[in-house]
C-alpha cells in the first residue's frame, strides 16, 4: 500500500548561512575568538528583544533557574503560574525548593488569569511567572499590575513567543526579567539553547557570576569561587548557529505567521474548531503552534485527534496537560479551563518548510474529525 510521507511537527530551518557560520566557529572559534560568536548572539539578541542584557545559556530551563536564583527566590517561597504548562517552566522553582502554586487558564488566549492570580497571593508569595503559550500574550498590564501592589516579580517565560509584541514592545521585555528558549522546535534554534533577558543591571551581573560557577567578572584570581553557582552556559558553536538563525529571525516568524493563517483558511467556517485567538488590538502574536480546540458539543477528544494523526502518519502533539495532574503536585481540578480544555485540542504541525500539500493533509484529517471532509 502507498505509504503518505511523514509529516513531522516541528523542524528547524537551516540554511547555507547557519551551516557556513557554524563551520566558521568550529574551524576558528577557539583561544582568543573562542567567546566571539556568543557575544555577537548576545547582542543580536538584545537588540531585537530590546533589552539592555541577554545572557546565552544552554536551555530556555537552565535561564529560569538562574534568573530566579540571582532573584534569592528559594525554600519556602511561593511562585504562582499557570496549571496549563510545561514542566519546563516549573521545574526550576522546585529545585530551588519554593512551592509552586498553580493557577486556571483564561479560555481564550490559554494564558494565566489575573483574577485567579491575585486570589492566589498570600504572604510567601515572591514571584508569578507568566507563560505566553504557544505564543499567545498574557494579559500583562494586569499581571503588572498586581506585581505591583503586591510587590511581586513578575517573570515572562517567552519560550514559545519570539515575534510576539505589544505594539514595539517585545514579550519577554516586560518582565524582572524573560526567558526565551532554543530548543530544535522553537521558532528560533541552537539545537538546545536558551536566553535571559533583562532590563535590570543588577540581575544581569548576578546571573552572569551565578552562571560562572560563582565567579566574579573580573576577578584576577583564578578558579576563585564567591559562592557555590550554576554552569548553564551556551557554547560558541551552537552560538554562531544562533547569530544566522537571528539575521532570519523576521522571516523565521513571517512563515510562522503565514502557516497559521493558512491552517485557519482550510478550517474556515467550521463553527466547532477554534484556534489560537485574534491579538488585542495593538498585539502581534509569533504564532509558534498552529493550535485548534474542539468544542465540548462536537464530541471530538485529544486522543481521536492524535490517534487519527497516526493512521495517517502525521506526528501528532498534544496540548499540555495540567501539570496539577502530574508529577506528584496537589491535584487541582477547580482549574476548570485547564483541565477541560487539554481534553480537547492539539497542535498542528507547523515548521517552516511545510509544503502547501502538506499542510491540506493536515488540514484534511482535522475537518475529518467533525464529519465535514475537505
Ligand atoms: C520549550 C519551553 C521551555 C523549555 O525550554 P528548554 O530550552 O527546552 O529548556 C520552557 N518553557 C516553555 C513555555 C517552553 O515552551
Amino acid at each position: 500500500m502507498y505509504k503518505k510521507s511523514r509529516i513531522l511537527y516541528a523542524k528547524p530551518s537551516i540554511s547555507e548561512k547557519e551551516v557556513s557560520y557554524v563551520l566558521d566557529a568550529v574551524r576558528n572559534g577557539w583561544g582568543e575568538t573562542c567567546y566571539e560568536w556568543l557575544e555577537r548572539f548576545e547582542q543580536k539578541f538584545c537588540k531585537y528583544v530590546g533589552t539592555k542584557h541577554a545572557i546565552a545559556t544552554s536551555s530556555a530551563t537552565g535561564a529560569l533557574h538562574l534568573g530566579l536564583a540571582a532573584l534569592g527566590i528559594g525554600q519556602g517561597d511561593e511562585v504562582i503560574l499557570a496549571d496549563t504548562n510545561w514542566i519546563a517552566s516549573v521545574a526550576p522553582s522546585v529545585h530551588l525548593g519554593a512551592n509552586p502554586v498553580f493557577v486556571d487558564i483564561l479560555p481564550d488566549t490559554w494564558c494565566i488569569d489575573p483574577v485567579h492570580v491575585e486570589k492566589s497571593i498570600t504572604p510567601h508569595t515572591k514571584a508569578i511567572i507568566a507563560v505566553h503559550l504557544y505564543g499567545n500574550l498574557c494579559n500583562m498590564d494586569a499581571l503588572e499590575d498586581i506585581a505591583a501592589r503586591h510587590h511581586l516579580h513578575l517573570i515572562e517565560d517567552a519560550a514559545e513567543a519570539i515575534g510576539s509584541r505589544w505594539g514595539n514592545c517585545r514579550a519577554g521585555s516586560r518582565g524582572t526579567f524573560g526567558v526565551f528558549s532554543l530548543h530544535g522546535t522553537k521558532t528560533v534554534t541552537t539545537g538546545e539553547g536558551g536566553v535571559l533577558v533583562t532590563n535590570n543591571d543588577e540581575l544581569a551581573v548576578k546571573a552572569r557570576m551565578l552562571n560562572n560557577h560563582g565567579r566574579a567578572a573580573g576577578d584576577k584570581r583564578q578558579f576563585w569561587a564567591d559562592c557555590v553557582g550554576y554552569k548553564f552556559r551556551m557554547s560558541n558553536i551552537q552560538a554562531a548557529l544562533g547569530c544566522a538563525q537571528m539575521e532570519r529571525v523576521e522571516e523565521l516568524i513571517a512563515r510562522r505567521r503565514e502557516i497559521f493563517f493558512t491552517y485557519k483558511e482550510l478550517l474556515r467556517g467550521c463553527s466547532s474548531i477554534s484556534m489560537n485567538p485574534v491579538p488585542k488590538k495593538n498585539e502581534e502574536y509569533g504564532y509558534w503552534m498552529p493550535t485548534v480546540v474542539f468544542s465540548e458539543e462536537s464530541g471530538v477528544l485529544q486522543r481521536h485527534v492524535l490517534a487519527a494523526f497516526q493512521t495517517e502518519n502525521i506526528d501528532g502533539r498534544a496540548f499540555f496537560s495540567p501539570l496539577s495532574k502530574q508529577a506528584g503536585f496537589l491535584s487541582r481540578p477547580e482549574n476548570i479551563n485547564s483541565w477541560n480544555i487539554a481534553l480537547r485540542a492539539v497542535n498542528l504541525p507547523s515548521y517552516h518548510d511545510m509544503t502547501d500539500e502538506e499542510l491540506e493533509r493536515v488540514g484534511h484529517v482535522i475537518l475529518g474529525m467533525i464529519g465535514r471532509k475537505s
